[in-house]
């Protein structure tokens, strides 16, 4: 059975269930009582997607003025 990690927008906390993927986004009271939770993305098949659009803006590999040390 997977496991799902949710988080209580109320009080911030963090918990984990096991539950069937049926019942995976269905509502979940967090551990002191709260309906507000949201569910969180506990693997990271979707992570590095932020991350990898500006890298090639950074990165200043057509230039040559900072590399060739006129930029002091
Ligand atoms: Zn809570």
């Amino acid at each position: 059975m997977p496991r799902y990690e949710y988080r209580c927008r109320t009080c911030g906390a963090t918990f984990e269930l096991r539950r069937p993927m049926s019942q995976a986004n269905a509502p979940t009271p967090c551990p002191q009582g709260h309906d507000d939770t949201v569910k969180l993305l506990s693997t990271v098949s979707v992570g590095g997607a932020a991350s990898a659009a500006p890298a090639p803006a950074a990165g200043g590999g057509g230039g040559g003025c900072c590399g060739g040390g006129c930029c002091g």
